[in-house]
């Protein structure tokens, strides 16, 4: 006679691999999470790496009572010519086969996908880009990142780089701003120099001699601090340009923003309006949308690495 126990869920799992964290989230069938996880990411020791996400993967199953398909957010990209990580800020990832040792040490396939690649396909799937054959999903935070979503599926090309627009210049720079702060990724003036985070940072210490948060310089604004204001203002012109360029190569249907500053809501009523003028279109108001998801975005797009 066998026991009857409870039948095993099939799962769809999703793991996000952060610099700092590891965050997880099992998907039952209809999309709602049965199990969301966070450990601390182990840096600078890629073995300890592979352990901590096999045991993410493991926790997951345990807490949602299945087993189900393994799909991973991540810095950087797979190169598709080699299968090594590529464009890595968590460094000690880069140059490593970071796919084929997890298969190997999980016992099933694995998809991994760039994070803001995940985050994209998140809120083109069912949040804030739900309905629109075409979405930009743009990541300001630490870094400055991107994915596009077309139908459905994330547009993912030969180099593994698709909406990757941080590392371009900043379009239509002033005298001022040529050539720009120097990038990590070796290059002078790249986008997420300017629009990131920390961009926006050190351009209001080096307007002001203050150095705050961005969300501090957004709360001075706010309170009539007219430095401040004026930093915002260059930065969310700049985010507009940045933004403006992938619109007339793309012509995305909506734009989302993620990451930390996608939190500063004046973002929302601003941009439409600069966007518009470095368009190449009659109708070129742009639709930039807050995530439905927030920080849980890029967990569900790995998530839905597996449709
Ligand atoms: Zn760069």
């Amino acid at each position: 006679m066998t026991v009857a126990g409870p039948r095993p869920t099939t799962l769809r799992l999703g793991i996000d691999l952060g610099g700092t964290k590891i965050a997880g989230v099992a998907l039952g069938d209809d999309g709602h999470a049965l199990a969301e996880l966070r450990a601390p990411a182990p840096r600078h020791d890629y073995d300890a790496t592979l352990a901590a996400v096999a045991e993410m993967v493991r926790a997951l199953e345990r807490t949602a009572h299945g087993t189900g398909s393994i799909g991973i957010g991540m810095p950087g990209s797979l190169s598709p010519a080699s299968g090594l990580v590529q464009n890595a800020n968590s460094t000690w990832l880069n140059g490593r086969p970071l796919q084929r040792d997890l298969e190997a040490r999980l016992g099933r396939p694995v998809r991994l996908a760039n994070d803001a690649n995940c985050f994209a396909l998140s809120e083109a799937v069912d949040g804030a880009g739900a309905g629109a054959r075409s979405v930009f999903g743009v990541i300001i935070g630490t870094g400055c990142g991107g994915g596009l979503v077309f139908g459905g599926a994330l547009i993912d090309g030969p180099r593994g780089i698709g909406g990757e627009w941080g590392h371009n210049p900043l379009p239509w720079a002033g005298p001022a701003e040529h050539p720009g702060p120097k990038c990590w990724c070796g290059r002078l003036g790249c986008i997420e120099t300017w629009v990131s985070g920390p961009g926006l940072e050190a351009d209001h210490a080096q307007a002001t001699g203050s150095r705050l948060a961005s969300e501090a310089i957004a709360a001075r604004a706010a309170a009539g601090d007219a430095a401040a204001q004026a930093s915002l203002d260059r930065h969310s012109g700049r985010l507009a340009r940045g933004l403006a360029h992938v619109v007339n190569i793309f012509d995305p249907e909506v734009i989302v923003l993620g990451g930390g500053l996608s939190k500063l809501v004046h973002l929302y009523a601003v941009l439409p309006g600069l966007v518009s003028p470095y368009v190449f279109a009659e109708q070129a108001r742009a639709v930039v949308k807050p995530p439905v998801w927030g920080d849980a975005g890029g967990v569900r797009g790995a998530a839905w690495l597996w449709g």
